[in-house]
C-alpha cells in the first residue's frame, strides 16, 4: 500500500501543478454578477436630497441602512456604514476600545493589566491576528454542532474579569460552517460576565450566503441581549464583500445606541464622511431584501456545484481517512485529518497551496494538528477537482507513512 501511495505522490509532483485553495475569494464569474455596479449610481442624490458626492453623513445613508437592517438584525438607526472592509471595522473597534472607554468600562482597555478574548476554534485567522497584534491573550473554546461550547464560555466570562471579548461568526462559520443554535444565542445574551465592558464581536459575515433553499436562521443576539439588560454587550459586523465586489463593497457595524454613539465619537476624528456614491450604487443595484436574495441565489448557482464537487472527490478518494463538513452556506469546508501540517507541506511541494495548518487556531497552533480549511469558491471546477484529488493523494501518503 505504502508503495502505491508513494508512487501516486511522485506522479502528482511530476505534474508540476500550480493550484491555490488558500483564501475564500469570489471567482471572477461571481464578480461578474455585480458588473452593473460599475455603471451606477444613476443619481448622486440621496433619499434625503443631499449630494452624495460631498463630505458628510458619517453614519451612512439611511436607505442603505434600512435595506440591510433586517438582513443583519440591527435597527437601521443603530447601524454605521463603513468602507469596503468589515475586518477594518473590527480592527478599529478593538483599537478604539483600547484607547477610549467603551460604554460600561471602568477604564480604557489599554490600562488593564491583561485583556483576554475567547476564540471558538476552528475559527477565522484574521480575528486572531488582530488579537495577536495588540497583545490580547486568546483562550480557545471548542466548537460544537450548535456553536461554541457554552459551558466553557459561561464559566470563563463569569470568573475572569480580564475576558473582555469573544469572536463569533454566528452563521455558516469560517471555517466549520456551523450556525449557532437558538440556545447558544440565548445563553450568550443572558450569561453573567465578570467584566462590565465585555463585548461579543458578532461577525455575521455570511448572513445571506446560503447554498441551499432551506437557509439557516440565527436568533437576534442584539435584541435578546437588550431584552435581558445587556444591550451594550454586542458589536455586530457584516459586509457585502461576498455579495457584490470583494474589494469595493460596503461594510456595517451595529450595536446599542450607546455603542453607536461611542463609535461615531471615535470615527468623527478619523473621517469627514464615507463614500456615499458607493452606498448609493449598492442601494440602486440591490434594491431590497428580495433583490439581495435573488442575487445570492445566483452566487449559490455558481459556487454550490464547487462545494458538491469537493464533497464528491473527498468521499471517493479519502473514505474514512478524514472527516469534513458539508456546509449549508458560507465559503469554507473544514477537513479534519491526522498530521494536518504534514499533509499541507506535502501538498505545497506538489504545487497545491492550502491555508497553513493551524491557521484556524490562535497563534497558528492547532493543538490536535487536524484542521485544514478548504476554500473552494475561487478556482474553476477543473482546477478544483485536480487540487482535491491531489490533496487526497497527500492525505493517503501521510497516513500510510505515519501508520
Ligand atoms: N469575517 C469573516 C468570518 C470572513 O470569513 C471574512 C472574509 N474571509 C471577513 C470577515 C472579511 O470581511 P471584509 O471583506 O468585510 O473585511
Amino acid at each position: 500500500m505504502i508503495v502505491t501511495a508513494q508512487r501516486d505522490y511522485a506522479d502528482l509532483v511530476q505534474r508540476g501543478l500550480s493550484l491555490d485553495l488558500t483564501r475564500g475569494k469570489p471567482s471572477p464569474r461571481q464578480l461578474d454578477l455585480s458588473n452593473d455596479l460599475l455603471k451606477l449610481p444613476t443619481s448622486y442624490r440621496a433619499a434625503d436630497g443631499t449630494d452624495g458626492r460631498n463630505y458628510g453623513n458619517l453614519q451612512g445613508l439611511a436607505e442603505l441602512r434600512e435595506l440591510f437592517a433586517p438582513l443583519i438584525q440591527v435597527p437601521a438607526g443603530q447601524i454605521v456604514v463603513g468602507g469596503n472592509s468589515s475586518l477594518a471595522m473590527m480592527h478599529d473597534t478593538v483599537v478604539h476600545a483600547l484607547l477610549t472607554q467603551v460604554p460600561g468600562a471602568a477604564r480604557r482597555w489599554i490600562e488593564e493589566p491583561e485583556i483576554t478574548f475567547l476564540c471558538p476554534v476552528p475559527g477565522y485567522d484574521r480575528h486572531f491576528t488582530i488579537c495577536e497584534r495588540f497583545g490580547i491573550k486568546m483562550v480557545l473554546v471548542p466548537m460544537n454542532a450548535g456553536g461554541p461550547d457554552m459551558d466553557v464560555v459561561e464559566r470563563l466570562v463569569a470568573t475572569d474579569a480580564s475576558v473582555k471579548g469573544m469572536w463569533c461568526v454566528p452563521k455558516y462559520s469560517n471555517p466549520s460552517g456551523v450556525t449557532y443554535s437558538d440556545e447558544t444565542v440565548r445563553r450568550l445574551a443572558t450569561m453573567t460576565t465578570a467584566a462590565p465592558d465585555f463585548r461579543i464581536f458578532w461577525d455575521n459575515a455570511y448572513a445571506v450566503h446560503h447554498l441551499t433553499d432551506t437557509p439557516d436562521e440565527v436568533a437576534d443576539l442584539l435584541a435578546l441581549s437588550a431584552e435581558h439588560g445587556n444591550a451594550d454587550r454586542v458589536f455586530v459586523y457584516a459586509s457585502t464583500s461576498k455579495v457584490t465586489l470583494a474589494g469595493s463593497g460596503v461594510s456595517f457595524f451595529g450595536g446599542s445606541p450607546a455603542n453607536v454613539k461611542w463609535l461615531l465619537h471615535n470615527t468623527s476624528k478619523q473621517s469627514i464622511g464615507p463614500d456615499k456614491i458607493n452606498q448609493l450604487r449598492h442601494v440602486e443595484f440591490l434594491g431590497d431584501g428580495g433583490g439581495v436574495a435573488a442575487h445570492m441565489r445566483r452566487h449559490a448557482d455558481l459556487i454550490g456545484p464547487k462545494f458538491e464537487l469537493v464533497d464528491k472527490v473527498l468521499t471517493e478518494r479519502l473514505g474514512d481517512l478524514g472527516t469534513w463538513t458539508s456546509p449549508k452556506g458560507g465559503y469554507f469546508i473544514s477537513l479534519e485529518v491526522p498530521h494536518a501540517a504534514e499533509v499541507v507541506a506535502r501538498a505545497k511541494a506538489a504545487g497545491i497551496a492550502l491555508t497553513p495548518a493551524g491557521a484556524t487556531h490562535p497563534y497558528g497552533k492547532d493543538p490536535d494538528d487536524r484542521t485544514i480549511r478548504l476554500a473552494p469558491t475561487f478556482p474553476e471546477p477543473e482546477e478544483l477537482e485536480q487540487a482535491i484529488n491531489g490533496l487526497a493523494v497527500c492525505v493517503r501518503l501521510v497516513a500510510e507513512e505515519r501508520g
